[in-house]
């Protein structure tokens, strides 16, 4: 169990990430699931492995390599700012309405609309 990495990035799904580290370095996708439990994300089309799969005719599924996205460990990802492209470390404000939201800290733009 690791909070640490999501409370530090703030990777929520949806949002457009950069991997910062391994073979996929420098690469971005949207985050498609959070796992806070494992502090793990994972990414559209980042991370891919292939899993060989039997066919099972009663839940028909067909046999075969299957490419599916594996987790990154969120400490590896950075966000993209919607607002000005950077890779950016996530910030927070709370705004006149009370509402908390992420903030870009490159541009001071807020993440969440
Ligand atoms: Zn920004």
């Amino acid at each position: 169990m690791n909070m640490q990495a999501l409370k530090k990035n703030r990777i929520r799904k949806g949002d457009v990430v950069v991997v910062i580290a391994g073979r996929d370095r420098g690469k971005s996708g949207k985050v498609l699931s959070v796992d806070p439990g494992a502090g793990k994300v994972v990414v559209e089309k980042l991370n891919m492995i292939k899993r060989h799969t039997k066919p099972n005719p009663g839940k028909n599924v067909k046999g075969g390599i299957v490419e599916r996205e594996a987790s990154v460990h969120a400490s590896n990802v950075q966000l993209v700012c919607p607002d000005c492209g950077a890779q950016t470390r996530v910030g927070r404000k709370i705004l006149g309405d009370g509402r908390k939201v992420r903030i870009c800290r490159k541009c001071e733009g807020v993440v969440d609309k």
